[in-house]
């Protein structure tokens, strides 16, 4: 096992920057996952960490040797793709002790690792079948043994559960998970799927553009992210961003007002007739009285909470809960608000929502920087 560090690590295709400024220290034996929209740059990081890719400038370390003329082979890093190409001319059990014999390792010791292996992946009732007698998650998870079975310092996974349907990924990623604890490699894994990165990491490192937005446990980014970009990737459904113009009365937003908690005004200066972007989690809703409104209410404000008139559009029954989205009256903006599963709220009803002000996140309108 190793620590990776990366510094400065940039990538250029031509005129193409892949990725830029990239700076990370992985410690020995963590989890770290890299995620972001597609085209962020998120495979060029990893496959320059695997040596399949050559830094244009910037330095990479694994351990404490400096990799960057060092060959792929040599690093002693293995890589899971999200096409788990097997050889399909050989079992199982030939497939995870492919890369050991082409080490020449002792084929006693061989065969006691591919044991060793199997159990800790569930496949020893299938080590003699060959991969075409596999369904697609058996296959993945022969191409994670293949790897493992290496014991590589690094182990690098890019989209590795992509192919897979939910529920085989669900429970991929459950063991996943728990291969990581028995074993401890340190692992850098590739997804754009929020829950992955939130589920799986010790750390999760956000890219946008080839940049890095933000590093750090998956709570406190969920908590405390750094940026609209970050607030609206992590989180399903979506942190709701609704832009609103300061005035002395508060948030104007499409004509209704959000109060603007003391502390807020305290510590953050606010211009009157500036805009903003209000971000509030859709957990952070709920509807008033459980109610619905036939009127339009004027927006009632507390200290921590304010009130929102707004339209029912889509009602989704998720079962434990119930997915809203709803309309601002007068605008298209669409609100995300989760409710528990036996409240009654149909297609068209006018409701009346409170904003839990002390779940509010104040983002600057034009750099998109989190402000509160
Ligand atoms: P995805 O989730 O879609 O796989 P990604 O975040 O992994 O995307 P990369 O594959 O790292 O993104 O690509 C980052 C950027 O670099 C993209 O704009 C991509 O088009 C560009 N890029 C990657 N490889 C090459 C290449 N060989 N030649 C030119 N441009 C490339």
């Amino acid at each position: 096992m190793a620590k990776v560090r990366l510094e400065e690590i940039k990538r250029r295709f031509n005129n193409v920057t892949a990725i830029e400024d990239i700076t990370f220290d992985i410690p020995d034996g963590e989890f770290w996952v890299l995620v972001g929209p597609s085209g962020c740059g998120k495979s060029t990081i990893l496959r320059t960490i695997a040596g399949l890719e050559t830094a244009t400038s910037g330095k990479l370390f694994i351990g404490d040797r400096l990799m960057n003329n060092i060959p792929a082979r040599q690093r002693d890093v293995a890589m899971v793709f999200q096409n788990y190409a097997l050889y399909p001319h050989m079992t199982v059990a030939e497939n995870i002790a492919f890369g050991l014999q082409m080490r020449k390792v002792d084929a006693k010791l061989i065969q006691e690792r591919v044991g060793t292996v199997a159990r800790s992946l569930s496949l020893e009732h299938l080590l003699d079948r060959k991969p075409k007698q596999l369904s697609g998650g058996q296959q993945q998870r022969v191409a994670l043994g293949r790897a493992i079975a290496r014991e590589p310092q690094v182990f690098l996974l890019d989209e590795p559960l992509s192919n897979l349907d939910a529920q085989l990924r669900d429970d991929t990623r459950a063991e996943l998970k728990q291969l990581h604890q028995e074993l401890g490699i340190t692992t850098v894994y590739v997804t754009h799927d929020q829950v992955e990165a939130m589920t799986l990491a010790d750390k999760i490192v956000v890219l946008n553009r080839g940049r890095i937005q933000q590093i750090g446990a998956p709570q406190s980014i969920y908590a405390l992210p750094a940026n609209q970009m970050v607030a609206t990737f992590l989180g399903n459904p979506p942190m709701n961003i609704l832009s609103a113009k300061y005035t002395n009365d508060g948030f104007d937003a499409s004509g209704q007002l959000i109060a603007v908690p003391e502390l807020i005004k305290e510590k953050l200066q606010l211009h009157p007739g500036q805009n903003y972007d209000l971000g509030i989690r859709p957990e952070h809703i709920s509807i008033n009285n459980n109610s619905t409104l036939n009127t339009h209410t004027s927006a009632a404000l507390s200290v921590q909470h304010s009130a929102l008139s707004v339209d029912v559009k889509v009602v989704e029954p998720l079962g434990r809960e119930t997915l809203i989205r709803a309309s601002l009256p007068g605008s298209t903006v669409l609100l995300n608000v989760q409710i528990g599963g036996n409240v009654r709220v149909n297609v068209g009803d006018r409701l009346s929502v409170q904003l839990d002000l002390t779940q509010l996140f104040v983002f600057d309108s034009i750099t998109g920087d989190r402000i509160w």
